[in-house]
Formats: structure tokens, sequence, C-alpha cells
């Protein structure tokens, strides 16, 4: 397997081919809206007249695609149909399994990159810039680096061979299927989790997000046209409900893949606990990344520029809707009118607009469900009495959900826009006394119940290295110097402790230790 580089990102820089030919894949997708999307079960297109509607959420009167949803007799045809094609599949030789995954990603960031970036960018609101991150670059990284660790894990053998004897480890896929579920803000989300354990032989049945249909479809296809066998990875929208009571409660579940919300990944915890072996055939392997409530510490030495635009873009790129998106920040009181006034000339030039209107930063939010739940957070902070909304604040869904680049001053380091996950572009900052550094460092660790990712800024290095001992336990994905956002495959494995998850890090090996089940072999001669 050729040893990964991560995918190089194209800048669409006006003028230039690629930002021609994106614009023409963007219109002649609004022109031909809407699509319709069907359920992929065992390699056919299903449909069973049961739509809901995808919206393009900066201009929510427009509907992208309407897609078809499973019901409870979809679903079981879903299993049995991947179960059969478990036999085929978990008997091919690794090579040929792997060579189905690293297509996808050559076919993806070449014959369907237009499509894959115009499906992100009109179906989940990214701007130009955080759709070539996510569908292209962060996807083919995840196949192709998965593709490696795979390998990596196949190698992992007993040293020691006494003699007339033969140890190894067979590390078989799990006996059942693993349900991916998977969120709507990172297209690349979407094709890891089902792919992952694939790629070690297992079969996956795939719940997208209902707003990320079309572009998780798109790769659902590629996947297809790249020689995936029918029924390995089942392509399967529907209602949460539905789906998780049914297959939750199967025999066969081998294990879960999730990202999505706390809330949702309890239940899936607890509904798991319920059935124990009374139900499965072994203990389903439960991986989650669930929210956060991430942090930039501001040490008084800190560079302020790089702090105004390192927040800048935590907080407020692809509108917030990050799990590891910026959304608390304390800042010594001594250096705050200065970085105030860097904050509020950089969120001034922040334009907002159309996805596909290629100079916009940020693009409206995902839903009127977020919309409203944001809005509620901003309208809270101002009666909050402690609290004071100091940049943006306004909201307006006429055309689509869109809010403003938020600043909250509160005086309350647990007011609730500091404790709670708001999921959009609202940021809370809590200003400390520079003579209070370590206690507020305890705070900091105390004030959140998530662990995902957190930042500290400063020069000094003494201050720098106690800030790194004491925030340990507060965030799997730690920065220094840099925002919270942003983690690269094969850089820095991401995922969180705490209520954030079970912290199994997306795009490493770790991750994909999971889809196994190893058999020891003793042979003597
Ligand atoms: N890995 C992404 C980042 O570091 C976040 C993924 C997520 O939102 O789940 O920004």
């Amino acid at each position: 397997i050729p040893v990964p580089t991560n995918q190089p990102c194209w800048n669409y820089v006006p003028g230039t081919e690629s930002a021609i030919k994106l614009k023409q894949a963007c219109e002649k997708m609004r022109k031909e809206l809407p699509y319709d999307v069907p359920l992929i079960i065992n390699g056919k297109e299903v449909r069973n007249g049961k739509k809901k509607e995808q919206l393009i959420c900066s201009d929510h009167k427009n509907v992208l695609c309407k897609f078809d949803v499973v019901d409870e007799n979809l679903i079981q045809k879903a299993v049995d149909g991947a179960m059969k094609a478990k036999k085929h599949w978990e008997e091919l030789p690794f090579e040929t399994r792997a060579g189905i995954f690293l297509k996808a990603a050559d076919l993806m960031v070449g014959k369907y990159r237009y499509e894959m970036m115009a499906s992100t960018i009109l179906g989940q609101g990214k701007n130009v810039w955080q759709a070539e991150i996510d569908c292209i670059a962060e996807l083919a990284d995840f196949l192709r680096f998965n593709v490696k660790f795979a390998e990596e894990i196949y190698s992992m053998q007993p040293k020691i061979n006494p003699a007339g004897m033969w140890n190894r480890v067979e590390y078989r896929p799990l006996e059942g299927f693993v349900l991916a579920i998977t969120p709507f803000n990172f297209t690349a989300i979407g094709g890891n989790l089902p792919t992952s354990p694939a790629i070690l032989g297992n079969v996956s049945l795939w719940k997208p997000s209902s707003t990320s249909i079309l572009s998780n479809y798109i790769f659902a296809k590629i996947l297809q046209e790249a020689g995936l066998p029918d029924g390995v990875i089942q392509f399967i929208p529907g209602s949460g409900s539905v789906i998780g009571r049914t297959l939750l409660s199967n025999k066969n579940l081998g294990g879960v893949h999730f990202t999505g919300s706390t809330e949702v990944f309890k239940h899936i915890w607890m509904e798991a606990a319920k059935f124990t072996m009374d139900t499965y055939k072994s203990y389903p392997r439960i991986v989650g990344e669930t929210g956060g409530k991430n942090y930039h510490f501001i040490h008084e030495s800190a560079d302020l520029d790089h702090v105004a635009n390192s927040t800048v873009r935590g907080a407020y790129e692809y509108q917030g809707q990050k799990c590891s998106a910026t959304s608390r920040m304390y800042v010594p009181k001594n250096v705050w009118p200065k970085l105030r006034e860097k904050l509020e000339a950089i969120i001034k030039q922040i334009k907002m607009g159309q996805s596909d209107d290629f100079s916009v930063f940020m693009s409206a939010v995902i839903d009127k469900a977020s919309f409203d739940n944001i809005k509620n957070y901003i309208e809270g902070a101002k009666k909050d009495p402690d609290s004071e909304v100091i940049i943006g604040g306004k909201c307006d869904d006429s055309v689509g959900w869109f809010v403003e680049p938020t600043v909250i001053l509160t005086k309350n380091p647990k007011s609730k826009t500091m404790v709670e996950e708001i999921f959009g572009p609202v940021l809370t900052i809590y200003l400390y006394d520079p003579d209070k550094y370590e206690e507020t460092l305890d705070l900091c660790d105390n004030t959140s119940e998530y662990g995902l990712c957190g930042a500290i800024f400063a020069q000094e290095r003494n201050a720098l290295d106690y800030a790194v001992k004491r925030l340990r336990n507060t965030a799997g994905n730690f920065y220094i110097n840099d925002k919270s956002t942003g983690s690269v495959v094969g850089q820095q494995p991401f995922g969180g402790a705490r209520a954030s998850g079970n912290n199994q890090k997306a795009g490493a090996i770790i991750n994909l230790l999971n889809w196994c089940s190893p058999r020891s072999i003793k042979e003597n001669f």
C-alpha cells in the first residue's frame, strides 16, 4: 500500500479553470434541482415513495433533493443483504478491498470533484474553502490513510515463535454488521464512518443525516463505481428513531460508528446496555464522537493578532457548526481592549451570503431547528444581566437561516452560553484577572462536561507549560498557539473524552482496531 500524503487543497482563485468549472457545477445543480435520491440496498436503487426533502439552507425555498426513507421492512432487507454480502467481502484479499477505496479517493478528487463540491456547498451551506477541505481533502485522506492503517494492523504479529511453533494473529472482521450514523457537518465524516469498518472486511448500514443527503449519495455512487460489491455498504436514509429501534435490537449488530449529538449517543449506549448478550451474538463495539464546548485560553503574553485571526476562524468558519468550533474564550483583562479592537476589525469584514457565492466567508446554518436553537441562546444572553452581546446577534431567516457572527461578553464564567454547546456562530468571552491565571485554568477545566478541543495561546514558556499540564483532561485535541478546529488526518487524530465521546480517534489505527476481532492462532509443527 503506498504511503499516503495529505491531499493538497485547491484554492479556486477567481478566473482559474478550477473556479470556472466549480461555478458551472453549482449553476448546473441549481438548474437541475430537485434531485431524486433513492436508497441503495444490495446495490440496487430502491424507491418506496416515502419522500423527504433536503433544502438549500441559504436559500430555503429551494429543494435540493427529494429522498426516499427506509421503513422497517427495508431495513430488514438491508440487514439480510449485508450479512449475505459479508461472506464474500471478508474473504477477499486485503489488496482487493484496499484498491476499491483507493480508487474511490481518486474518483472523488478527479472525475467527481466538482459534483462533490457543488453538493456540499449547496446542500450543507459550506463556502468553497470549507467544502474543499471537507469533501475533497479530508475524505480522500480518510480513505487513503485508513487503508494504510489497516495494513499496519494486519502486520502487527507476535514477535516470539519458539522452535517448532508458529504464532500469529488473524484480524477477523466483526461477526455482525456495523451501523454507521453520520452527521451533516462533514461530508468526510459521512464517508469515513461506513468505509473504515468496511476496509477491514466488515459490512455497514449507513444512515446519513437528512441534511447532507445529496453529497453523501454521490459518495455512495462513487464507491459503487470504484467496485464496491453490492450490499457491503447499504445507503439507508431515514428516521433516526425507526433505524435505531430496528437495528440496535438486531442480533447481528456488531458495532455502531457514530458522530452526532451527546444525547443520541447516550441513547445508543443505553439501548445496547439493555439488550446485551440476551440479544447480541457478541458485545457490540460502540464508537461515538459527539459534542464540544471548545475553548481558547489566552495568556497575557500571547500574540494578539494571531489570537484574533485564529479565534475568528475557529468560531465562525462554517458558521461554527464543527464539533471543534471555538465557543468560549478566556482573556486577561489587561489585554482585552486591544484584542477587542482586533476582533471587531476582522469580524466587521466578514461577508455572509449564498454559499455558492465564492466571495463569502460565512453562509447560513443548516436548518430551521438549528436556527431557532441558536437564536434562543442569543436572545437568552440579551436578557441575562451578567451577559452582553457586543458584536452581531442578528438572526434573519427570510431567505436562508442566517445568523451573524456573534460575540457575547459575560461576567459569569458559568453562564449558559459559556457552558452549553450551541453549534452556531456564537463565541462567549470571560475576562479574568491576569494574577489569577492558575485559578482560571482550573475554572476552564471545571466549566464544561465536554472534552473535545481546546487551545492555549501564550509566548511565555512557563505559562505555556503550566497550561499544557493543567488542562490535560479538558481536550482530546489540544492546540498550542493554534485554533481549536482543523485537525488533519494522519497529523492530529481527532476525538475527545468526557461527554464528547469515547475518544476512538477518527482517522487513526485506534479507530480501526474497533472493527476487528483478533483471533490468536498457535500452530505446532
Ligand atoms: N475534525 C474536525 C476539526 O478538527 C471537526 C470534526 C467534527 O465536527 O466532528 O475541525
